[in-house]
């Protein structure tokens, strides 16, 4: 018997995630499932402005990073009116494949439901950089979403 419990959608902010996050949001809704919004904050931007030779960021910069990352998704979740859905929302800082994959495992969470581009939008490419590292690292099926099909 499949259960599913808990949707995670990942958004990097793009208009690519947008239609991944409608989706996982209807989902939720029908499966009564609970819907979690995650942002991972790169850990690239860790080492700017100085990128070969990275100075420790202060602490105050991770804090400021985390809260702006908080204040993305509360502002996703007011303009898609997703407060219905009484959505979770999650932020990490580091690698974002990694962290997607590592939130999947803390979380338990049943079911991924990605978008297969986002910033770079190449579409030439079937799927950008994040999006194949969590279908390939993911321990949960994982739904990718093309831009424009929701
Ligand atoms: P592209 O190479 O086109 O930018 P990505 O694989 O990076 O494609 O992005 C695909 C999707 O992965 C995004 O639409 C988003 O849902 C998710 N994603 C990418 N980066 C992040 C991030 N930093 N935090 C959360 N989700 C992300």
């Amino acid at each position: 018997m499949i259960t599913i419990r808990r949707i995670l959608v990942p958004t990097d902010f793009s208009e690519c995630a947008t239609p991944a996050v409608r989706y996982a949001a209807e989902l939720a809704d029908k499966f009564e499932a609970e819907l979690v919004l995650l942002h991972v904050v790169p850990d690239t931007v860790l080492a700017l402005p100085d990128a070969v030779m990275p100075t420790p960021t202060p602490m105050t910069d991770l804090d400021t990073l985390t809260e702006s990352g908080k204040t993305g998704l509360a502002n996703l979740i007011t303009a898609m009116k997703l407060e219905k859905y009484k959505p979770r929302a999650e932020v990490r800082l580091g690698s974002p494949e990694q962290e997607i994959v590592e939130a999947v495992k803390d979380l338990n969470v049943d079911l991924v439901c990605i978008a297969t581009h986002g910033r770079e939008g190449i579409a030439r490419v079937l799927l950008g950089s994040v999006a194949e590292m969590v279908v390939r690292h993911a321990p949960c099926p994982v739904l990718t979403v093309r831009p424009g099909t929701c």
